[in-house]
């Protein structure tokens, strides 16, 4: 039995009479192509979207975006790479009509517009909401960390670098000590020279210095941690699997997965993202309403008030943190709040009034807590399995706590919005960073890492859109 074999690379053959003849009516190239353009770049802020009067022509921006956004969709991301691309790949040589921009060029593009990126994200939602592709009702908020291009080395935080200043000091306190014991050495025993420690000494101190200089930065911006190589991006819980990177926000609609709004920030913790994402996803739908559903790190009452306002249902689990809780005592969820009368009922029907404002440091934040404090509690039997404390029982509540109390009950009445969150969240984050591989960003800085993610965004809702609806009903929509 004999194999399929090629055709003879001598073999003179007829080529299509032109590049288009290879790309077919159906390929998602023509819908990039048609796409960009669509879009007045100038406006969108691209820097030299109208050709220069004097001096050598350079590239269109349109064509130096259409490339990239092919390359997102395609898992290409870096400029070499691109530039390989516009040599050998025969969709690149139709998109960019045989143009063939150097990495630099390329990657000069990128960087200088790094904010237009977002703006391009932005035109294809309008897109889809042509489309009609959009609930409108329900989104999913959720953030993912992505690995920046510092190492875990070149990370230093507060508590770090007073532990590696004690290292120092305990190590130059030996040389010293080696320096003096010279003439006592144990003959057996490999020691340096005096010359030798102090050079080693003048090194350690010389480092003492850098890290000095750290931690007076530190103060002075009220950061917790420094990174060298990209000083924007931070480090992260081992939980995480990320050392060193950013945290990247989505809010996903329901409806086909496709994803209304991102944006790339370098906090720690999700606890401040959910009214600053809600509230945009509210606008780029263009809704008077809408059903927000994230997970228990977004739980925060300020967030949730601010969404409130703005006319936003949010529904998120709330974390148990009472330490009460922990040590088998009554928890403040046993503690039922009576808005009426501003006071607290406690297990044994007994009443905890309202006594003062005031503050307590979390997460690095002072914020404000209104205090409770039992009334009867010096003549309860119950009070060994409520308090260890000999004073009254007190219990804390944020001045935004009514907007957790409104939002339980919500969930209460709609327990399936949370079942709902994971299947409509993590399929985008699923496919961009192990189907896309945009697992890490190339760039240094929050500007250009927003650059990176909005490409990857767009990349994936153009994707999903053109599975859904096909090319030629994206391109007939743009019209
Ligand atoms: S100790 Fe005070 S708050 Fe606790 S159960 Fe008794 S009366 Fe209620």
């Amino acid at each position: 039995m004999s194999y399929i074999t090629g055709v003879s690379r001598g073999q003179v053959v007829l080529f299509p009479e032109s590049i288009d003849d290879y790309i077919s009516e159906d390929n998602p190239l023509r819908f990039i192509d048609a796409f960009v353009e669509h879009m007045d770049l100038h406006k969108l802020g691209f820097i030299r979207a109208e050709p220069a009067k004097t001096g050598r022509p350079g590239y269109e921006p349109k064509d130096l975006l259409k490339l990239y956004i092919y390359g997102y969709k395609n898992r290409i991301t870096s400029s070499r790479r691109l530039e390989q691309e516009t040599h050998r790949n025969m969709e690149v040589v139709w998109l960019l009509r045989r143009l063939r921009p150097d990495f630099k060029t390329l990657s000069d593009f990128r960087k200088d517009n790094v904010k237009a990126f977002k703006s391009v994200f932005r035109q294809f939602t309008l897109l889809c909401n042509v489309l009609d592709l959009f609930s409108g009702e329900l989104v999913a908020i959720d953030g993912t960390k992505i690995k920046g291009v510092n190492n875990i080395s070149r990370n230093y935080s507060k508590p770090l670098l007073q532990e590696k200043l004690k290292e120092i000091n305990r190590r130059i306190d030996a040389y010293l000590k080696d320096i003096e014991e010279t003439d006592e050495r144990e003959p057996d025993r490999p020691r340096l020279t005096a010359v030798a420690l102090k050079e080693k000494i003048n090194g350690l101190e010389a480092k003492k210095g850098e890290y000095k200089n750290m931690l007076e930065a530190m103060e002075q911006s009220g950061e917790t941690q420094i990174s060298l190589t990209d000083s924007d991006s931070r480090s992260f819980p081992k939980k995480f699997g990320v050392p060193v990177g950013y945290n990247a926000q989505a809010a996903v609609d329901e409806k086909h997965h496709l994803i209304v709004e991102q944006e790339v920030t370098n906090a720690v913790t999700d606890i401040d993202q959910l009214s600053a994402m809600a509230i945009k996803s509210k606008e780029a739908l263009g809704v008077e309403r809408l059903k927000v559903v994230a997970d228990a790190g977004y739980c925060n009452a300020k967030e949730i008030k601010a969404c409130e306002e703005a006319g936003i249902e949010t529904y998120t689990p709330k974390i148990n943190t009472s330490n009460s809780t922990k040590k088998g005592l009554y928890g403040k969820e046993q503690f039922t709040y009576d808005a009426t009368n501003n006071c607290y009922h406690c297990p044994a029907g007994k009443k905890l009034s309202y006594r003062f404002e005031g503050y307590e440091k979390r997460r690095d934040k002072q914020r404000s807590v209104l205090y409770y404090v039992g009334e009867s509690c010096q003549r309860c039997e119950q009070k060994p399995l409520c308090t260890e404390s000999k004073d009254p029982r007190r219990i804390t509540r944020c001045p935004e706590e009514d907007a957790i109390d409104r939002m339980q009950a919500r969930m209460k009445q709609h327990p399936e919005i949370i079942k709902k969150r994971k299947q409509i969240v993590e399929h985008p984050f699923g496919t961009i960073k192990f189907w896309n591989h945009q697992n890490a960003f190339l760039m240094k800085g929050l500007e250009k890492v927003r650059a990176e993610f909005s490409l990857s965004t767009l990349a994936y809702n153009m994707k999903r859109v053109i599975n859904i609806v096909g090319v030629e009903k994206m391109i007939e929509a743009l019209v």
